[in-house]
């Protein structure tokens, strides 16, 4: 059974397992949540996502894709970089935005991680609905077959903990 917290805050100030970062498919930084957290954590994430590059990686992380490197210095064991979806108004890719979560959580199983923090995927820089990306969020974790104990939404502002808050709610 999975627990879904929520919490308002800077994910990079997080204590858990793993940190799912928003990252783009180059994997080597980006601003919003990408740029905190390479930040933080120091040139040993940079490093572990260049090697990923020169080796599985060669084109990229796709979208909706996973893939975990150190912490570095953060509070956390692990990072797991993920690649959100860009919002389109003329095409549903929310089963990419699904796809992110789930598998962040395969990932987080695979190295026995039990606690997961997550932040909105897609609804900074990549302009997906809050209220949507939320819903998504919440169900898409809800529904995954997984040994995560706490999956933990860590919501950068006000509006952001409101939405995943009323997708907690409604479900
Ligand atoms: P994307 O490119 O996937 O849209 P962003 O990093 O631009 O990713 O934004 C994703 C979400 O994370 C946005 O809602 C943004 O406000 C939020 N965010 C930005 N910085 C942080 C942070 N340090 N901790 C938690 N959430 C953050």
């Amino acid at each position: 059974m999975t627990t879904i917290t929520l919490v308002r805050g800077d994910i990079t100030r997080q204590s858990v397992d793993a940190v799912v970062n928003a990252a783009n498919s180059s994997l080597l930084g980006g601003g919003g949540v990408d740029g905190a957290i390479h930040r933080r954590g120091g040139p040993a994430i940079l490093e572990d996502c260049r090697r990923l590059r020169a080796s599985q990686y060669g084109k990229g992380l796709p979208t909706g894709q996973a893939v975990a490197t150190t912490a570095g210095e953060l509070d956390a064991r692990w990072v797991i970089h993920t690649v959100g979806p860009v919002w389109s108004s003329g095409e549903d890719r929310s089963a990419l935005l699904a796809s992110c979560y789930r598998e962040s959580l395969r990932v987080a199983d695979e190295l026995g991680a039990r606690t997961v923090a997550f932040p909105a995927v897609s609804t900074g820089i990549y302009g997906w609905p809050m209220d949507d990306g939320a819903r998504i969020a919440v169900q898409t974790v809800r529904a995954a077959d997984t040994s995560v104990e706490e999956v933990r939404f860590v919501l950068f502002d006000e509006s952001a903990y409101d939405a995943f808050a009323a997708a907690a709610d409604l479900d």
